[in-house]
């Protein structure tokens, strides 16, 4: 079986290469892996050094035709994982998110059509509902959302869709929350303030702190993505939720007593434009197909810190501590 991980060497992307290569999901046992990606500022090929060796390597755009045409052929399944993926560099410059999340997942899907893959997922995200203050989106939600990032993926995720009705492409949807763990950029609210916290500095919170999201392991998403992979049904939406739901503020002094530092390393900035209070997903359409997380947000969180407290060498080069860029 072969397979083609758009996005691999993400932060997502490299944790289901990774597993994919170490036996974590046995229907995919003995594959070959080929990763697609730009290697934009958030692609690093260290995110995948503990597979290394072990996949074949392409660098290159998923918004380019004619390389999807001579790479796509000969894949059994896809996972589309490439995308701009931070909020804040959304809203600063929207054109690399509507080309590479748009245009980017149109042409992935077009190659996919011509070469017969037998099986593809889209990633996504619960962004694309916009905001609730109460309650949890199901899958037939209305699209509605807020920020260049979330607008350009819900027109991913409504493309993908075009091509399982339009082509009879068998591409499935997932839509997942915050995501959390090891080899995440600094740029997104852990890492950024777990990184800044261990150099002594003072993490930057948006408005009130009140802003809620619901925090998954990579591992737990990534495990929700093979499950569908492996029996989601084409042109079906599903989402993969949380387990815990936070504001910024409770997420940031879970950090502070995880590296036993005092609420004084908060830095109160001004809150992000647009920013969504709230999102939440129900997740009982995956539950019964088996899915069920298995990081508790404790355990998880406990790891992520030390993960980065073990491994400045990965971190260092790219933190940037004075950034007001903290979230997703
Ligand atoms: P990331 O920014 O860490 O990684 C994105 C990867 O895509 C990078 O390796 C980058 O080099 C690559 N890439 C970007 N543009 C490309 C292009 N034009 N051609 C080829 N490769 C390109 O993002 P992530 O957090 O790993 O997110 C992966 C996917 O999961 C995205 O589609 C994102 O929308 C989705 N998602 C993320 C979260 C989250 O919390 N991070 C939650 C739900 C869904």
């Amino acid at each position: 079986m072969k397979l083609l991980v758009t996005g691999g060497a993400g932060f997502i992307g490299s944790n289901y290469v990774r597993a994919v290569l170490t036996g974590g999901y046995p229907a995919f046992h003995g594959a070959s892996v080929t990763v697609l990606d730009k290697l934009t500022y958030a692609g690093n090929l260290a995110n995948l050094a503990p597979v290394e060796g072990r996949y074949d390597f392409v660098q290159g755009d998923v918004c380019d035709g004619a390389l999807l045409a001579d790479v796509v052929p000969g894949h059994d399944v896809v996972i589309h994982f490439a995308a701009e993926s931070h909020v804040d560099r959304s809203i600063e410059t929207a054109a690399d998110f509507v080309r590479t999340n748009v245009l980017g997942t149109q042409a992935l899907m077009d190659a996919c059509v011509a070469a017969g893959v037998r099986r593809v997922v889209h990633v996504s995200t619960d962004e694309v509902y916009g905001s609730i203050e109460t309650g949890s989106w199901d899958e037939s939600a209305p699209l509605a959302p807020r920020s260049p990032y979330a607008a350009s993926k819900a027109g991913g995720d409504l493309i993908a869709r075009s091509y399982a009705i339009t082509h009879g492409l068998p591409v499935s949807i997932t839509r997942c929350g915050n995501n959390y763990g090891p080899y995440q950029y600094p740029e997104k609210i852990i890492p950024l303030f777990v990184t800044t916290l261990i150099q002594g500095g003072t993490v930057p919170l948006y408005g009130d702190g009140g802003n809620v999201r619901d925090w998954i392991h990579v591992a737990d998403h990534c495990r929700g993505i093979q499950r569908v992979a492996e029996i989601g049904r084409p042109g079906e939406v599903y989402h993969i939720a949380g387990t815990a739901e936070l504001t910024n503020l409770e997420l940031t002094t879970r950090l502070l007593e995880a590296l036993d530092l005092p609420q004084d390393r908060i830095r109160w900035v001004a809150d992000r434009k647009g920013h969504d209070r709230r999102y939440s997903l129900d997740d009982g359409k995956l539950r019964n197909l088996g899915y069920a997380p298995e990081v508790s947000f404790e355990e998880g969180l406990a790891e992520t810190v030390q993960w980065y407290k073990d491994n400045p060498s990965w971190w260092k080069p790219s933190h940037r501590p004075s950034s007001h860029r903290a979230g997703r």
